[in-house]
């Protein structure tokens, strides 16, 4: 096991990660731990809303497992693929801040045996249809894939995902459902930088004029609260954010306040009132996503 394994050492104080880039050895590792487990999937070049994920899983009791793997099937675009960050060295440093206890990364033919077809097919009615769905063809059924895929090897007893892509813990919460698989999903809420703006990876690659612009994107979202808490319609509430993003110099895709179970759109707050016959969850969730630029940013509030 050792040679596919390797420690990471913190320099102060010993903290020992153990890296795995093959499965079988991760495998033989994990049904030697005895606490439960606590996975937070991620792409890498992590920031403090990667590395939280972690900190609830130590918090919860549980043995931490990162992993980091840019999915290819989730890429819509081959040039996203190609563009995006790989910062493996800086990544590994960041987990053993946490005391991540094992990262998993594998290269694309551990996770895709050749000659296996591993796609998920299921129906996750309009749950990935709608808001990034619509943008972002395939993007879903990708995630899914590779989250099964994951979930499959690992086997965590808790899994850690953010708010941040509130469309996707939707979406995952419910194939977790239809497979009933045995994990419990954990909603991490969405952490910021100081002036409001969601961290994400794509963040340092905004001009500076971008970068300086995007705070508007969390203003507007909670703008639109207040304003829902005000009894203003959804119609309303839309064209106003809209508007503010655009004027910002930011170009809103889209701008929806949803039910935060179904993702259906909603009309007014009266929608969102707890319904045993609707199955309404009594939350709701303003999503949106903008382009600042040339890159392309989602946030949201519920
Ligand atoms: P990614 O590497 O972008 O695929 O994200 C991996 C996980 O980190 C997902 O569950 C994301 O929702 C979560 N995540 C990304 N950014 C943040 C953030 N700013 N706050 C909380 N969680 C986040």
């Amino acid at each position: 096991m050792w040679d596919t394994a390797t420690f990471a050492i913190r320099n102060s104080f010993i903290h020992l990660m153990l890296i795995f880039k093959k499965v079988a050895d991760l495998r033989q590792w994990l049904t030697t731990q005895t606490k439960p487990i606590g996975f937070a999937p991620t792409m890498g070049a992590l920031h403090e809303g990667h590395l939280e994920l972690i900190r609830m899983a130590k918090r919860d009791g549980c043995i931490a497992v990162a992993s980091i793997f840019v999915n290819p099937t989730q890429f819509n675009d081959i040039r996203d693929l190609e563009k995006y960050p790989r910062t493996a060295e800086k990544d590994i440093e960041l987990l053993l801040t946490t005391h991540c206890d094992a990262l998993f990364m594998p290269a694309v033919e551990e996770v895709y045996p050749p000659g296996l077809n591993l796609t998920i097919e299921l129906d996750f009615k309009q749950l990935d249809k709608v808001m990034e769905g619509e943008f972002r063809p395939g993007h879903f059924k990708g995630m899914a894939t590779v989250v099964n895929r994951l979930l499959e090897i690992v086997q965590p007893d808790k899994l850690y995902m953010g708010q941040k892509d509130f469309q996707q813990l939707s979406i995952v919460r419910d194939m977790i459902r239809q497979l009933a698989l045995p994990v419990e999903l954990v909603m991490c809420p969405t952490v910021r930088e100081p002036d409001g703006l969601a961290m994400s990876s794509r963040n340092v690659r905004l001009s500076p004029e971008m970068r300086a612009a995007a705070p508007i994107i969390h203003e507007t979202l909670q703008w639109a609260k207040t304003a829902l808490k005000k009894n203003h319609s959804a119609a309303e509430i839309k064209a106003e954010a809209l508007r503010r993003l655009s004027n910002a110099g930011l170009q809103p895709e889209y701008f929806e306040l949803v039910n935060g179970v179904t993702l259906e759109t909603i009309q007014s707050k009266d929608d969102f009132l707890f319904n045993e016959n609707t199955g309404n969850s009594g939350s709701i969730v303003a999503c949106t996503a903008v382009f600042a630029g040339d890159i392309r940013l989602i946030d949201n509030i519920i």
